[in-house]
């Protein structure tokens, strides 16, 4: 890596202003009850992007009465299905009319590549939104066929006020996967971002009002985790908590939830998940493929193919060329074109990728290409391969949540799936094999939520998400997404005359 040339490059500016920085309550952006704010940075360079309303208890309280009221009394829950989908088809295209300053705040606020953002997030973002508005008017109950003289239905109802707590990895794509089934379905929320990334969803929660969303609908609070995110998912009022982040925090909120109103919790959480290259494997395909599943994303992602085995037959011809791969990775400022790969998202995630990389080499795992900073200002991190790693060591257990794969060697294929299963999480794994009874036997085989097989990382709006084991509770995203934000009620009512 040419790190002085880096070093001497000047960030491009970035093609948009900060429009949005209050809290957004009842339809109105707001500063926080204490008045404090806190620095959103830039992970290119760590200055500061700009000052943000910290909302905190207080902030959730306001807000979570203006979801209330909006339930109780507004006209969401109530408005004829078809509204509901107009509105959610207007937010759509307004966000693909902003398509361009939305993705520019998103690559300031998180560092991804540009070009992702603006061709794949943010059109994703409002694929989402019609795909929930399509389910808007298509929500119904079931005419039940019990014994003796009744007649019974089910009704499909919304549950109220939703808490919504989202990480910093994708903070669109996390905002429309929660946000999109729970307003197709007519409940209010409120959603916290993560504190990294505040940005991006103010500015899509604006153009929602201006896309004729109720006030009161979709309050946004920007803050901290311990603060305003525990006081959420503590909060009396709120009725659903969904949430995605690590399993730590996970359980945290399951706790804050249950100790307060018992609220229904979906998870969202971490995942170690393995990528299986099978003995058969074309090893130029499986290579890129596997370098895509663990580097997309600055390796960012809860279901990155963070355990690369491969089958000893291959092996050493994988290693050469994964290493060959990940040295020619482009890293640099997200904001130029045929960029790969820009920088991690924080100086925590920045520093605590570095000690894993150094724990992989202490453990004496083989580190082929990268280990270390990349340039000397932001946070950007070489790509790293590590060869020969043992599934006892840190970096083949734990989520790095960076740029660092980990390749491991396996003989069988009940081996495989033993060490594969090995772990408390169990979120996503990826196949790679021609062979279908092998796809076949893996696909069943593996405990987790989402196999891909000869492919990695396709999120369609139609495709449910979620974990097995401590890698969460729930689907998102999909038919299964619904019933997380639907209560059912069932209704009884006798029949006078049962002969007909
Ligand atoms: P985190 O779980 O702490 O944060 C996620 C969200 O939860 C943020 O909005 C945060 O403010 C909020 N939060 C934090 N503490 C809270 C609390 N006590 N009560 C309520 N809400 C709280 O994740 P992080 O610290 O940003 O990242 C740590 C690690 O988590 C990462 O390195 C990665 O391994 C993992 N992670 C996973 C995902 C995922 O998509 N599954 C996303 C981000 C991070």
């Amino acid at each position: 890596y040419n790190s002085t040339a880096a070093a001497a490059e000047e960030p491009i500016t970035p093609p948009v202003t900060v429009p949005h920085t209050q809290l957004l309550i009842n339809g109105k952006f707001v500063d926080a009850a204490s008045g404090r704010t806190f620095q959103t940075l830039d992970p290119r360079t760590g200055e500061v992007i700009a000052n943000v309303a910290e909302g905190d208890a207080e902030d959730v309280n306001r807000a979570v009465a203006a979801a209330r009221k909006a339930f109780d009394e507004g006209p969401w829950p109530r408005l004829p299905a078809f509204e509901r989908q107009k509105i959610l088809l207007k937010c759509a295209d307004l966000v693909d009319k902003h398509n361009d300053e939305i993705a520019a705040l998103e690559t300031w606020d998180n560092g991804k590549p540009y070009e992702q953002a603006a061709k794949v997030e943010v059109p994703m973002f409002a694929r989402l939104f019609r795909y929930y508005a399509g389910w808007a008017d298509k929500i119904h109950g079931l005419t039940v066929p019990a014994d003796g003289p009744y007649h019974v239905q089910t009704l499909h109802e919304p549950i109220g006020v939703a808490g919504q707590i989202i990480p910093w990895n994708f903070p669109l794509l996390m905002f429309a996967w929660k946000v999109g089934p729970a307003l197709a379905t007519g409940n209010t929320i409120v959603l916290k971002t993560a504190e990294q990334t505040p940005l991006s969803a103010l500015y899509v929660a604006r153009l929602f009002h201006e896309a004729g969303l109720p006030e009161g609908v979709l309050n946004i609070i920007s803050g901290f985790g311990p603060t305003a995110g525990a006081a959420l998912a503590s909060h009396m009022d709120v009725d659903k908590l969904a949430f995605t982040g690590s399993t730590e925090t996970g359980k945290i909120v399951l706790e804050l939830g249950a100790k307060s109103n018992l609220k229904p919790v979906t998870l969202e959480l971490g995942g170690k998940s393995p990528f299986i290259v099978c003995e058969d494997a074309d090893v130029d395909q499986a290579v890129e493929l596997a370098h895509f599943a663990l580097f997309f994303n600055q390796g960012q992602c809860c279901c990155a193919g963070s355990r690369t085995f491969v089958h000893e037959k291959v092996y050493d011809e994988f290693v050469e060329k994964a290493k060959a791969r990940a040295s020619r990775r482009s890293v640099g400022d997200p904001f130029k074109a045929g960029i790969e790969q820009g920088p991690q998202v924080d100086s925590e995630q920045f520093e605590k990728i570095l000690k894993y990389i150094r724990s992989g080499v202490e453990c004496g795992a083989t580190l082929e290409t990268g280990g270390e900073r990349y340039g000397s200002k932001g946070y950007y991190v070489q790509p790293t391969v590590f060869s020969n790693v043992k599934d006892d060591m840190l970096i083949a257990k734990d989520e790095i949540f960076g740029p660092v794969q980990s390749i491991l060697k396996f003989k069988d294929l009940n081996e495989v799936i033993k060490r594969s299963n090995a772990t408390r999480y169990g979120l996503a794994a990826g196949v790679f094999t021609q062979n279908i009874d092998t796809a076949n036997t893996l696909i069943r085989a593996l405990r987790v939520g989402t196999v891909w097989v000869n492919t990695f990382d396709i999120f369609d709006a139609a495709i449910p998400f979620g974990g097995y084991k401590m890698s969460g509770h729930g689907r998102e995203k999909g038919i299964y997404s619904l019933s997380n934000y639907l209560q059912v009620k069932a209704v009884v009512t006798p029949l006078k005359n049962p002969a007909w």
